[in-house]
């Protein structure tokens, strides 16, 4: 059987160097926020080329806390309305509410998956004050274009990069010297997994890393001396030791995943499968390879009968969601359509060459 992601072989090869990391946390008996967490943090800040890193519990408050520390600097307010993208992760949208904010559903592109940047003028009002981008399945979303508007509208840019560790730092435009704060996730399935829940929020604004280095932590700096209402979220001194550890080699394994997925493009040849647009001139991390196809459910269950394991990101799509019944007469033709078709092929940067091959020359004969 061909894993759709095979963690074990992943971890597994890292498993001595946990278990010298375990002992170490161990020796030093010191759990949360201790020499681990800063050193990832330092390390995590470098790699995305940013000024600051500060760990938190996941990749959801990651985004939650960034909004709530938007709010503490006045720069938003709660009823504000946040631009995001109709076709994401659910987590995405519910980070928007959980800060008290509006979500204001955006369709994507069919080729990218990702937002498209020409419909979200048409919805900007006077409450309009964040776009949230997020770049789905490791593909930068049109950054170039998103600042653009964020900066005639008076916007602020916040990316959910929880399936695009890498893609940021390697951008050559000059996306990363913008004022934007990204969130990340390290979730055990992401490009940069820990053995449980763990997130990040990298910026350049001072005064925002300020309040979120408090706002995770209680909002204290000082301990019981709190200056904001904040909240328990923090990354674990033992995953940030795994994460210090995976961290060296995240370059390669995207690299990894990009050769599966220039694979993947150049040999699959059936015309009954779109295969996903890549753009060269956006990073892609290939966090995900999702495929469309006409009869979805046929071809899952025919790679499964030939030992191939699919997944499906996503099968219904948030507007959908009983979670929104206010929004479930929305009709966003474009995002359904996604949700109905796509089919995500094994993807990881440690599939062989044999696997790939016999993913295609099954997928070649359907
Ligand atoms: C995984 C993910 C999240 C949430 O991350 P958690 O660590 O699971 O909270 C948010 N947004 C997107 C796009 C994701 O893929």
């Amino acid at each position: 059987m061909i894993k759709f992601l095979d963690l074990k072989k992943i971890n597994e090869s890292y498993e001595s160097d946990f278990q010298e990391k375990l002992k170490s946390v161990l020796e030093n008996s010191w759990y949360i926020l201790g020499k681990e967490t800063e050193t990832f943090e330092n390390a995590f800040a470098e790699y995305c080329n940013s000024k600051y890193c500060i760990g938190v519990g996941n990749g959801f408050d990651a985004l939650v806390l960034i909004f709530k520390g938007y709010i503490q600097l006045g720069k938003l307010q709660k009823g504000d309305e946040v631009i995001v993208p109709a076709n994401t992760f659910v987590a995405s949208i519910l980070a928007i509410l959980e800060a008290g904010l509006i979500p204001v559903l955006i369709e994507p592109k069919l080729e990218t998956y990702n937002i498209n940047p020409d419909l979200i003028l048409e919805k900007i009002t006077s409450k309009t004050k964040a776009i949230l981008v997020v770049h789905l399945y490791g593909q930068l979303a049109e950054m170039n274009q998103i600042h653009a508007i964020a900066v005639q509208n008076n916007l602020v840019v916040i990316e959910d990069a929880a399936q695009a560790h890498g893609a940021i730092s390697n951008q050559k435009s000059a996306i990363k010297n913008k004022q934007s704060s990204v969130a990340y996730s390290f979730y055990p399935g992401k490009n940069l997994g820990a053995l449980g829940d763990g997130g990040a929020i990298t910026t350049n604004d001072p005064e925002l890393a300020k309040v979120l280095f408090s706002l995770r932590n209680y909002g204290c700096q000082k301990k019981y001396h709190n200056e904001f209402v904040g909240v328990n979220s923090r990354l674990d001194e033992l995953q940030a030791a795994f994460l210090n550890l995976k961290l060296p080699n995240l370059n390669e394994d995207n690299q990894k995943r990009r050769e599966v997925a220039r694979r993947y493009l150049t040999e699959i040849k059936n015309n009954k499968i779109i295969l996903p647009f890549w753009d060269f001139s956006h990073n892609h991390v290939f966090h995900l390879f999702v495929i469309r196809t006409e009869n979805r459910n046929e071809l899952q269950n025919y790679l499964l009968e030939n030992g191939i394991q699919t997944m499906i990101h996503y099968p219904i799509p948030p507007h959908k969601q009983k979670a929104f019944l206010h929004w479930n007469d929305l009709f966003f033709p474009i995002t359904e359509k996604i949700h109905n078709e796509v089919l995500s092929l094994p993807m990881s940067p440690a599939l062989t060459n044999d696997e790939v091959s016999f993913v295609v020359e099954i997928l070649n004969q359907y």
